[in-house]
């Protein structure tokens, strides 16, 4: 049997049915597990909780980072081994474990190369985005590690198109067509709405799309809706899943073993409070993330890593958009604090951060602890804003020049706005003199906003020529109205879990691989041990791991 859910109706239910390779979940992770254990000669299953495909996936952007990948060489960019682990290695805490960082770096191209030949992935080096720590040994501050979509054609999925996540907001471009890509425009209108009646898209919808397509071009059908309540064991191994579809109880046998890919715990509140090193007030994934594959996990007695550590980002509750399930929703806000005319305070009023630095290393401030207050000083922060900002740089889905959402706090001078948000006058009041007389200088004395070229790529280029370097996010908050929002302390998911060895094999306590259970992607302690290496830093682990644990499954013996 190639694929699952044809082969297997009637039988679900009453039966235990059998595969050679279980995948729980159809995230990006997920979907590479199921080629590579699909092409490596396995039959496989692939199990998804929700009613939807792709998870975080396919809300993403997308891109992809892989040091050395196959879209470098074609184009002659040159990169090595040895540059990404000193990268890496000159940003560890102590998280890294060698085996499978090494995994990753050695099998990233490996791995991306599978799966572009596999008709799952059609990429190119997204030109000029820079690591996101471009003053280590190794970084590459010109980019070419990061990796972008070409558009797909969501007709060739047919009725499979509508259960991919979110597909209701399409995405008819790509990143490198776009000012955070790297261009100096969006693509007109008009392109865009021919994209829309085309049903093209891009970013990680494109990414989801194609994986998608090129497991249903396989016989290989995602089988929704199941929700797994344990793991079979035979002895000390893993063989196959128990649980509930629709409501109905449903069972399924592993031959070889089970992949879990279920993403984050960032939904599941008690995992969030128990686990992370601080306070996350606002997720910008899905809430797809519920730690489903994390309590199976331990439920195995899997040895845990990473646990405190996300993909930190700040991000800002748009309270007329929440999710379709009716949960917040919020975004990750990148331009808006970049860009000039915008600066952050946290509840005493004060800057407490260069603010474009890049966003996972951003949210540690969050979690800075006071102990004469024992609270969380930069918690509530705020973005406060200008009319030159408003006229000039979006806020979230709101574009340039378009009204201020109701919900944005406002007044016409800057002691008004501070009464609006609760802060103290005189203390915003002074930050943002202060700002100004270094922003008119063209500097950050302060926090170094500005200083590195990470701090350019999203600020507002156009000021380059005319103001010099700095001048692309720095500048005066000075003309009325002045705005406020509230920005949260959030994550794109979660980045720890069972421990893997190289292979992808989920590891017991004792160190040893536990028969039969292996993991990727977000689900799992990240290869990376949680170092956001540049734009794409989730997805190339999250892909070779899929890819390694698929391989690895397939080829284990019965
Ligand atoms: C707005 C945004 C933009 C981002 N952009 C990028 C980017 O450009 N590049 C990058 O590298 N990272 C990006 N990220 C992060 C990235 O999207 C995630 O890290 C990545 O998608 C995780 O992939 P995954 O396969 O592990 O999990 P997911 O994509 O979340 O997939 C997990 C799947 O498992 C399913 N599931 C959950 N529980 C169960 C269960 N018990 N049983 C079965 N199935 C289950 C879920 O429904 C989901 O379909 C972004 C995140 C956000 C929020």
């Amino acid at each position: 049997m190639t694929g699952c859910r044809a082969a297997l109706p009637g039988r679900l239910t009453t039966g235990m049915s059998e595969v050679d390779v279980i995948i729980l979940g159809t995230g990006a992770a997920g979907m590479a597990a199921a080629l590579a254990a699909h092409d490596a000669g396995a039959s496989v299953a692939l199990v998804e909780r929700w009613d939807r495909i792709g998870g975080t996936s396919a809300i993403s952007g997308g891109v992809i980072w892989v040091a050395d990948n196959p879209r470098m060489r074609a184009a002659g960019m040159s990169d090595s081994r040895e540059d990404a682990l000193a990268y890496f290695r000159s940003l560890d805490h102590g998280d890294l474990v060698p085996e499978t960082l090494e995994a990753f770096v050695d099998r990233g191209p490996e791995a991306l190369a599978f799966l572009e030949d596999a008709g799952a992935l059609a990429v190119s080096v997204l030109p000029g985005y820079p690591d996101y720590y471009t003053d280590r040994p190794g970084a590459k501050p010109q980019g070419s590690r990061a990796l972008d979509h070409d558009l797909f054609d969501l007709t060739t999925l047919g009725e499979w198109a509508t259960k991919i996540y979110a597909i209701e907001e399409p995405k008819p471009l790509m990143l490198r067509e776009t000012p955070l890509g790297g261009a100096s425009a969006m693509p007109p209108m008009e392109v865009l709405g021919q994209r829309m009646a085309a049903r093209q898209c891009g970013f990680g919808q494109a990414m989801v799309a194609r994986l998608l397509k090129a497991c249903l071009t396989r016989g290989i059908e995602p089988i929704l809706g199941v929700e797994t309540k344990r793991l079979v064991r035979d002895g000390e191994r893993i063989t196959g899943i128990e649980g509930t579809k629709d409501g109905a109880p449903f069972a399924l046998a592993a031959r070889r073993g089970v992949i879990i890919t279920t993403g984050g715990f960032e939904w599941d509140a008690e995992a969030r409070q128990t686990f992370l090193r601080g306070p996350v007030t606002a997720p910008a994934s899905p809430p797809t993330g519920t730690g489903g594959g994390l309590k199976l996990a331990m439920a195995a007695g899997a040895k845990l890593g990473n646990m405190t550590s996300a993909w930190w980002a700040p991000t800002l509750v748009t309270p007329d958009a929440p999710w379709a399930s009716g949960e917040p929703r919020a975004q990750i806000i990148l331009i808006e604090r970049t860009v000039p005319h915008s600066i952050m305070v946290n509840r005493s009023g004060q800057r407490f951060c260069n603010e474009a630095a890049n966003y996972s290393a951003l949210g540690g401030v969050f979690h800075q602890f006071d102990p004469a207050t024992y609270d969380y000083a930069n918690l509530p922060a705020w973005l406060i804003f200008d009319a030159q900002y408003a006229a000039r740089y979006p806020l979230g889905t709101r574009q340039p020049g378009q009204p201020m959402p109701d919900w944005v706090a406002r007044a016409d001078t800057l002691e008004g706005l501070a009464g609006e948000i609760g802060l103290e006058a005189d203390a915003l009041v002074e930050t943002v003199a202060r700002f100004n007389v270094h922003a008119d200088e063209g500097r950050d004395p302060e926090f170094g906003r500005g200083n590195s070229a990470y701090d350019h790529f999203y600020g507002d280029r156009s000021r380059a020529k005319e103001k010099g370097g700095a001048a692309v996010t720095l500048g005066a908050i000075r003309e009325a109205p002045f705005y406020a929002v509230e920005i949260s302390s959030g994550l794109l998911g979660t980045n720890g879990g069972p421990r893997t060895d190289g292979q992808a094999r989920i590891l017991g306590h004792d160190g040893a691989p536990i028969p039969g259970l292996l993991g990727a992607g977000n689900a799992i302690a990240c290869p990376t041990g949680g170092i956001y290496a540049g734009a794409g830093g989730t997805l190339g682990p999250a892909l070779t791991f899929g890819y390694i644990a698929g391989r690895t499954a397939a080829l284990a013996n019965a």
